[in-house]
This record gives structure tokens, C-alpha cells and sequence, in this order.
């Protein structure tokens, strides 16, 4: 018996990087899935194929995680292919690092949109099916800069410290209904958001994890594996730490 046999999963942003390998980890456990990137491209497609190679079911669907429209089209498109839906992943992300005297009120806005409106957005939809099932997963990937901050992202902080306070929250409304919610704080993974830094920053960042390596994409979805499975279940309300030790 699979770890997560027969559930059906969104995961956003899972076009490559992190959302990618949790919807192949999540098949490879046996869920059916519907992902989501904010455009249809080749990478989403890919990744859709890689889900299918596992024997798993996949649905695309495409729009901003921010946008309510976007939100209720996964949720419906899970209910219509597969009946329910067990999971919801809120990974979808972006970065856009600047002094603050540098950020202007767009380039807050834009990333507390993507990574917390967007977090609000999926996870209202999607405990309206959850509440009716009496069973649900909600998992939202912040990140250590909610924790130690970091220069240049005071909106992209701001925004994964909020997901911790929402998450907390969410998990007590939602407890009498068996929806359970929790958060990952990822440290430096081998990603797009990663490929931009420098070298020279790049080896600093590796000095500076304990495990003295920057993590894969894969290692976040082992987690998320977990905590969408049924080793989880008083599980809720709190936050794994996956970072080599980059945040102890
Ligand atoms: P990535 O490689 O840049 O992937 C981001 C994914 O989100 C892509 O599939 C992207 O596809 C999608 N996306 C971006 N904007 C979107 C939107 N408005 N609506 C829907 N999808 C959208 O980033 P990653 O490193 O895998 O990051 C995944 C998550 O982990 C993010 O929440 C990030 O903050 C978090 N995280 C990453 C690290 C790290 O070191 N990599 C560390 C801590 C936390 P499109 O561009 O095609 O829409």
C-alpha cells in the first residue's frame, strides 16, 4: 500500500524547482494530481508528464495563485477528475530583492500577492471541499527568511512570516473538521531562485549550512510527503524546519 494511494493533490507552482518534485513525489506515492504556474509552458507540461510516467492522473491548470478564479478552477478540476481533494500544496512563489529604499509599493505588493494572497486564495477554496469531506491536508512552503530575515527581502520576509501566522490560525479553525495545516521553513534549495545568485555567493551560502551544501528540490518533498500522508495525522498547526541546519 502506497503512502498516499488514491488521494488527489493540487500542488501550485509546479512548473519546475520545488512544486515540481513534490508532484512527482506525490505520484510516485500514488496521488493523482492537478498543477498549476501562472502560464502554460513547456516545463508544466513536462512536469505533467513526469506525473503520468508514475501511472498517475495529472490536471493542468493554468492563472495567477493570487486570482480567486484561479483558485476555484483547481479545486473544481480536482473534484471533477478524482472525485475530492485530500491535498492542497501552497508552493507557488517569487523573489524580487531590493534595498527597501529601492522597493517600490509594486514590488511589495507583487510578492505578498503571489506568496500570501495566493496562499489565502487556494486554501479558502480548497477547505470548502475539505470541510464537507471532514479530512484534508493544507501544506505551505515559507521559508527561513520568515525567520532570520534577510537583506533585501523585506517583502518576500514579510510574506513567508505571514504564511506561519495564517497556517497557525487556519489549523485551529479547521481541527473540528479534520483539515490539517502546516508550513515547511525552506532553507537554500538548488532552484531558479538559486541559479541567480553568484558563485562566490553561492559558496558563502554553502559555508553557512551545517550540511555544507545547498538542498534539492526533492528534499522538500520527502516532507511534504509526509505531512500530506497518514503518519501525519495529529499533526497540525506547526511548522517542519527544512534547511540542512541553515536555521537552527
Ligand atoms: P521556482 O523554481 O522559481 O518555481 C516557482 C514556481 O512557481 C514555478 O512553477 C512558477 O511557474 C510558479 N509561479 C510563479 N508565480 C506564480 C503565480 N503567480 N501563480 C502560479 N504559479 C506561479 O522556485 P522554487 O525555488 O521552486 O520555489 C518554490 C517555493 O519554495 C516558493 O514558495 C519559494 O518561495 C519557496 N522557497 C524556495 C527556496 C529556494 O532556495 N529555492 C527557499 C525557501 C523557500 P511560472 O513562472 O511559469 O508561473
Amino acid at each position: 500500500m502506497q503512502l498516499l494511494e488514491g488521494k488527489s493533490a493540487i500542488v501550485t507552482g509546479a512548473s519546475r524547482g520545488i512544486g515540481r518534485s513534490i508532484a512527482i513525489e506525490y505520484a510516485r506515492f500514488g496521488a493523482n494530481l492537478v498543477i498549476n504556474a501562472s502560464r502554460l509552458s513547456e516545463e508544466l507540461e513536462q512536469t505533467a508528464n513526469m506525473v503520468r510516467e508514475q501511472g498517475r492522473l495529472c490536471e493542468i491548470v493554468v492563472g495567477t495563485v493570487n486570482a480567486a478564479d484561479t483558485a476555484k478552477a483547481m479545486v473544481a478540476a480536482a473534484v471533477e477528475a478524482y472525485g475530492k481533494l485530500d491535498i492542497l500544496v501552497n508552493n507557488a512563489g517569487i523573489t524580487n530583492d531590493k534595498p527597501l529604499l529601492m522597493m517600490s509599493e509594486d514590488d511589495f505588493d507583487d510578492v505578498l500577492a503571489i506568496n500570501l494572497r495566493g496562499v489565502y486564495q487556494c486554501s479558502r477554496e480548497a477547505i470548502r471541499e475539505m470541510m464537507k469531506q471532514r479530512s484534508g491536508r493544507i501544506i505551505s512552503i515559507s521559508s527561513i527568511s520568515a525567520l532570520s530575515g534577510r537583506s533585501g527581502q523585506c517583502n518576500y520576509a514579510a510574506a513567508k512570516a505571514g504564511i506561519v501566522g495564517f497556517t497557525k490560525s487556519l489549523a485551529r479553525e479547521m481541527g473540528k473538521f479534520n483539515v490539517l495545516a502546516n508550513a515547511l521553513f525552506v532553507g537554500v534549495i538548488d532552484t531558479n531562485m538559486v541559479w541567480r545568485m553568484a558563485p562566490a555567493a553561492k559558496k558563502e551560502v554553502e559555508k553557512s549550512i551545517p550540511l555544507n551544501r545547498i538542498g534539492k528540490p526533492s528534499e522538500v518533498a520527502g516532507p511534504c510527503v509526509f505531512l500530506a500522508s497518514d503518519l501525519s495525522t495529529f499533526v497540525t498547526g506547526t511548522t517542519i524546519n527544512v534547511s540542512g541546519g541553515g536555521y537552527v
